[in-house]
């Protein structure tokens, strides 16, 4: 079985977790992950590959293997293996799975690079860029991978897994092959005992490639809904919540306090900022609020002229208001319905409210859902801008960061960063 060059074996169990194993040509097997694969999946978008995209952007620009003298070329070529065997190695404790693909094709590849290195007509060029297309894949392969987190699982918590799988398969239908449901080798695991040599249930997948990889754990994740990943609002990192009860928030901790525990009330100030109604709502609690304060804090005697409203009384406008808060949230009343409904006292002097702004699609979220591929780190890195416009005309450097920022516009985490 292994005379078809390394690749990674996933093994399924008849509980929801994996076995994960990466073979080489002469048969070594690398590593055992024994997870599932939503925490598979998670372990691979949480991956912080980005200097190993920096260092990959160097080697291109220090080994350009473009010069006339071919001795010199070939010591350039040299060179560009040492450096590029070196930063692979570095890739060995911060992800294995990247690691073992990285080294194994470059061991595919080097009869081609002895070849070239000896040869006197082989392009030295494109032998150097297949070795740093190599080097590159573990962080190229996250691509892909982030842009389906984000579009399967941003703001989809109370959806169903057939929710999320529409979503993806639909905002990615013209991708080829197709994301998720893909054709993979398998064969069947053999039965230790029993008459059936061969099991029905379990199966053990083949893939030779991280992006494959990515896709078969998508499909696995798929099969079953004991674990969902969802994306904290709070922060935009993506967990696995404990129970089946709605989770908004995770648990990570952001100076000092919890997504959970910070959650809720940027939320909420987030909702008002947005809707005029809803602030009004907000007045109008207070102000019942303290009219219960008013009123069952005096003496019986000296209520006069106050209007008649003790805890009873609030209690049944509070439940009102809440039922008619949440309807408006829902879409299902207008915002002047929604009003109308909570001024059982008629203190308010109006029910024409703005529309609230209603988010609009970013222009990231619409990168991210027209092209798999879509890549910050090369879409929008530091960016180099002379304003001619000026009387003055100077350099000056737009950074990632507000360039992220602008195409994200009004969609953000409730934490900011
Ligand atoms: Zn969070």
């Amino acid at each position: 079985m292994y005379q078809n060059g390394p690749a990674f074996y996933i093994r399924t169990t008849e509980s929801e977790r994996v076995f994960l194993t990466a073979i080489d040509t002469s048969g070594h097997e690398y590593l055992h992950l024994d997870k599932t694969p939503a925490e598979l999946l998670l372990q691979r978008s949480e991956l912080n590959l980005s200097s190993l995209r920096d260092q990959v952007m160097r080697l291109w620009e220090s080994y350009p293997l473009d010069g006339y003298d071919r001795a010199q070329k070939k010591a350039e070529l040299s060179n560009l293996t040492r450096e590029v065997y070196e930063i692979a190695e570095t890739l060995r404790e911060t992800d294995s799975l990247g690691y073992f693909y990285v080294i194994t094709q470059l061991g595919l590849f080097k009869p081609q690079l002895e070849m070239a290195l000896h040869s006197e007509d082989i392009d030295l060029m494109d032998v150097g860029a297949t070795l740093l297309n190599i080097l590159e894949e573990p962080a190229l392969s996250l691509i892909p991978l982030r842009n389906m987190f984000e579009v399967a699982f941003d703001g989809m918590e109370r959806a169903t897994q057939r929710d999320r799988y529409e979503r993806l398969v639909t905002t990615y239908s013209q991708v080829t092959p197709p994301v998720v449901n893909r054709d993979y080798p398998v064969r069947r695991i053999i039965e230790q005992n029993g008459d059936v040599p061969l099991s029905l249930s379990l199966l053990e997948y083949r893939v030779e490639s991280l992006d494959d990889l990515h896709h078969l754990l998508f499909s696995l994740y798929f099969t079953q809904k004991k674990q969902r990943i969802v994306r904290c609002e709070c922060c935009w990192g993506y967990f696995i919540p404990p129970t089946t009860r709605p989770s908004l928030y995770c648990d990570r901790i952001i100076e000092g306090k919890s997504c959970k525990q910070v959650g809720p009330g940027l939320r909420h100030a987030e909702e008002l900022s947005r809707d005029s109604a809803l602030r009004t709502y907000d007045a109008l609690r207070s102000r019942m609020k303290s009219r219960r304060e008013r009123y069952t804090n005096s003496a019986p005697d000296g209520r006069g002229k106050l209007i008649h409203f003790d805890f009873q009384d609030y209690t049944v406008w509070d439940e009102n208001a809440l039922a008619a808060r949440k309807a408006y949230l829902a879409g299902d009343i207008s915002a002047e319905e929604f009003l109308r409904h909570i001024d059982l006292y008629h203190d308010l002097e109006t029910y024409d409210v703005e529309a609230p702004q209603k988010p609009v699609k970013s222009e990231w979220r619409k990168r991210v859902e027209s092209n798999i591929r879509f890549d910050p780190y090369r879409d929008y890195s530091d960016f180099m801008m002379l304003d001619l416009g000026l009387e003055n005309p100077q350099w000056h450097i737009i950074t990632s960061e507000e360039r992220t920022q602008d195409a994200l516009g009004d969609s953000h985490p409730l934490r900011k960063k």
